[in-house]
């Protein structure tokens, strides 16, 4: 964990707890991560994972990770196992506490029986449409189920079977027996658990009924003695069924669901079903496509821990749905990077660069700083000789007013070298540009001139004879609307053809061929850049884009 020490804002959840604490309620907290493995994790849930263990760290409890695995049709031990490392990629260790609401399948399924028994349960012959059809609207009330009063012998006997796998999928299930006149739709009658004849990633073949969410998740809380069950708004309905468990369960502990509004973020999508989607469809290359939400896919990208905690600490908690714009995240990455990231010179789009007057044969080395705002993080050494790279479109032969880059006939600077002029070009046969002609002024070294005349431009460069080529991967955003999976519209339509830009052969200085993946680097005027830690090779690193140096997007 970083020990950063940024103020904490205020959120109404920790003075719900902080109260919590001072009134004596609760002499420590504990909290917990619900994941369902059944995807992998978006940075919807960094914020979910950031105020979970964070209260607990802040108010000195504890954060349990439990796996929410009631659905083994859709839950596999792949993502159980990409969950943990996220995780802790992210900064939070659970310790021991490491659970799962399937270890309590015995312990739930002991409680439906309770419910039974107190006449609270009963087993539903009806289909899930017959379900539907008696459940009424937010203005009519629900039907009463013709199986609704059957004896608790019968309920017993029959849910008995159920659990010994006597009957097919979906011929019954079990349902609370509530209230079929509530207002609140989920009270009328709940389902608790159905029959699910599918092995389970976690305990086997064990179970051929499976407890619903509702009837699993308060009870899981109770009994690993959470006492803040924090969850996004869209359970708000479901408190009162939470409640109702509680009360009429024999539970250890009472634990109590408070809720906030969940992460939206623009030019994305995060709904487990899309991000399949995207994948499935090869869309992306991957979970861990460096363009996608995923928190595989933005740490492959090059984004840190440390950035997307403090971007959760940033956009706050708070019980309104509202929009975060993306560029808060990218934001939050370039202020870490900028403070982390050695300096690198890069050439992305080369052009070559002849400096005629420069003694061939000779190579000269200039001091580069490695963080021109932090001088004590030292220099290295670039190499330059007579011909260099420079970016594309730092040369123009016809510049509209304003351009100090280079150009025929003006002085530019080299950064860390020399001053040159351009005398001319050498072009192919179609007339483009393929080379550009230089002359350096000897006196000018390091950049300065010797008679003090103003140079207004300066651009980078990569020495040829020293350089290495790579591949280099811009990525940017993949969707280009900001809303793209605003009601009804087909989010795929919205995909920026643009989304990501391969260079094959870009110049890079000599020292990044042997870049790690943990280092990023801003390549100065380009943005912030690391080497791939799936396609880099020895010798030969591959670059991903992580952000630009300015949100460039705010232009558009
Ligand atoms: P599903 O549709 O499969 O339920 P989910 O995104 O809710 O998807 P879970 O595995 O249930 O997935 O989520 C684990 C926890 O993360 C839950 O407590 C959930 O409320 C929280 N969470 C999920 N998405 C977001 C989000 N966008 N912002 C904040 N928290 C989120
Ligand atoms: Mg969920």
């Amino acid at each position: 964990m970083s020990t950063e020490a940024a103020p904490i804002a205020n959120n109404f959840l920790r003075t719900i707890v902080d109260d919590d604490l001072k009134s004596g309620k609760h002499a420590t907290i504990v909290t917990r991560f619900p994941p369902e493995p059944n995807g992998y994790l978006h940075i919807g849930h960094a914020k979910s994972i950031c105020i979970n263990f964070g209260l607990a760290q802040d108010f000195g409890g504890r954060c349990h990770l439990r796996f929410d695995d009631t659905n083994p049709v859709k839950e596999e031990q792949e993502y159980i196992d990409s969950i943990k490392e996220s995780v802790h990629w992210l900064g939070f260790d659970w310790g021991e506490h490491l659970y799962y609401a399937s270890d309590y399948f015995e312990q739930l399924y002991q409680w439906a029986l309770h419910l039974i028994r107190e006449g609270k349960a009963y087993v539903e012959d009806l289909s899930a449409e017959e379900i539907r059809n008696h459940r009424g609207t937010l203005t009519e009330p629900g039907r009463e189920s013709p199986f609704r009063n059957r004896t608790v012998e019968e309920n017993l006997d029959l849910f008995q079977r159920m659990r010994a796998g006597e009957f097919p999928d979906g011929a019954r299930v079990l349902r609370a027996k509530i209230d079929m006149a509530a207002p609140n739709l989920n009270l009328r009658d709940p389902v608790l658990y159905r029959i699910l004849h599918a092995p389970h990633p976690h305990v086997g073949d064990a179970w051929k009924i499976y407890p619903m969410y509702d009837f699993a998740h308060g009870q899981s809380d109770a009994i690993e003695g959470i006492t803040h069950s924090i969850c996004t708004l869209e359970f708000d309905a479901h408190r009162p069924l939470y409640d109702w468990f509680l009360d009429n369960l024999p539970v250890p502990n009472r634990p109590r669901q408070y809720e906030f509004a969940r992460l939206n973020l623009t030019y994305t999508v995060m709904s487990k079903r899309k991000l399949h989607e995207l994948v499935n469809s090869k869309t992306v290359s991957g979970w861990d496509d460096p363009r996608m939400p995923t928190l595989m896919g933005i740490r492959r990208r090059g984004y840190t821990p440390e950035a997307v905690r403090a971007f959760c600490a940033r956009i706050g908690v708070s019980r309104s749905d509202s929009w975060i714009d993306v560029s808060v995240l990218e934001e939050c990455v370039r202020e870490d990077l900028n403070e982390r990231a050695p300096r690198a010179l890069a050439v992305l789009r080369p052009l070559k660069v002849v400096i005629a007057n420069y003694p061939e044969g000779q190579v000269e080395e200039f001091e580069a700083a490695n963080h021109p705002q932090n001088p004590d993080r030292g220099n290295r050494a670039v190499p330059f000789s007579r011909e260099i790279f420079i970016e594309q479109d730092d040369f123009m032969e016809t510049p509209p007013k304003g351009f100090f880059r280079m150009t025929p006939g003006t002085e530019v600077r080299l950064r860390y070298a020399y001053i040159v002029r351009c005398t001319g070009v050498v072009r192919d046969e179609t007339g483009a540009v393929v080379e550009v002609r230089c002359e350096y002024d000897p006196a000018s070294r390091g950049g300065s001139a010797a008679d003090g005349r103003k140079i207004k431009g300066t651009i980078h460069w990569v020495s040829a004879a020293h350089c290495v080529e790579a591949e280099v991967r811009l990525f940017d955003r993949l969707f280009s609307d900001p809303n793209p999976d605003r009601g009804g519209a087909d989010y795929k339509q919205f995909l920026n053809p643009q989304s990501v830009e391969v260079l094959p052969a870009a110049k890079l200085e000599a020292s990044l061929v042997e870049a790690d993946s943990e280092t990023r680097y801003q390549f100065e005027r380009q943005g912030y850049f690391r080497a791939d830690p799936v396609d880099s090779k020895p010798g030969r690193p591959v670059f991903n884009r992580i952000v630009t140096l300015k949100d460039t997007w705010a232009r558009r």
